[in-house]
């Protein structure tokens, strides 16, 4: 039988791609296993690859927010990456790493079963749905292959670009109104 720990332990140590020769650490994602939310990232960034964990950083901070506003305790979702070690100074993960990556994000998934996964940004949707525009498909609820998906800006957009803030606090809503908290 599979198990997030056994998944975390082979990322830990894994070679697959060529970012195992940059890492500090890898960041296989934390959180529960009977987590009704996932929340997937595009990659680890600095403090990430120090820490081996996901989201801890400025843009985890803002996550974190995001997730008290609809009466959501970070430790009830899992949160992971499309992939699980730091691209070189934060470069967009390539299309090969992506793909030598992809089948632990999908173990997670198989195991998890959650009742909505948040793709988080363009990589994370087009890793996920295979679509290519955030701007386009943010805060609106997916049905691909049986999952249910609602693409959110990635946090750290917002960071750059304020306006993206109340963006996101309104998409948060659209994920209450499908797991109803509050
Ligand atoms: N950005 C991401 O996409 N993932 C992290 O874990 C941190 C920042
Ligand atoms: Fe392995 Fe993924 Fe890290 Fe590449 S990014 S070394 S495939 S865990």
């Amino acid at each position: 039988m599979d198990s997030l720990n056994q998944i975390a332990e082979q990322v830990a140590r894994c070679s697959l791609c060529p970012l195992s020769k940059t890492r500090t650490k890898a960041v296989p994602g934390e959180g529960p296993e009977d987590a009704k939310v996932m929340i997937v990232g595009e990659a680890p960034g600095y403090s990430e690859d120090l820490q081996g964990k996901p989201f801890v950083g400025l843009a985890g901070k803002f996550l974190n927010e995001l997730l008290e506003s609809i009466c959501v305790r970070r430790e009830e979702v899992f949160i992971t990456n499309v992939v699980k070690c730091r691209p070189p100074n934060n470069r967009p993960p390539r299309v090969g790493e992506i793909k030598a990556c992809m089948p632990y994000l999908e173990r997670q998934i198989k195991l998890i079963k959650p009742n909505v996964i948040c793709p988080l940004g363009n990589s994370a949707l087009n890793s996920l749905v295979g679509r290519k525009s955030i701007g386009e498909e943010h805060g609106k609820v997916i049905e691909n292959e049986g999952i249910l998906y609602l693409p959110l800006y990635h946090p750290a957009a917002a960071l750059y670009d304020n306006s993206l803030r109340k963006v996101l606090y309104e998409d948060f809503k659209a994920l209450k109104n499908l797991i109803s908290t509050c």
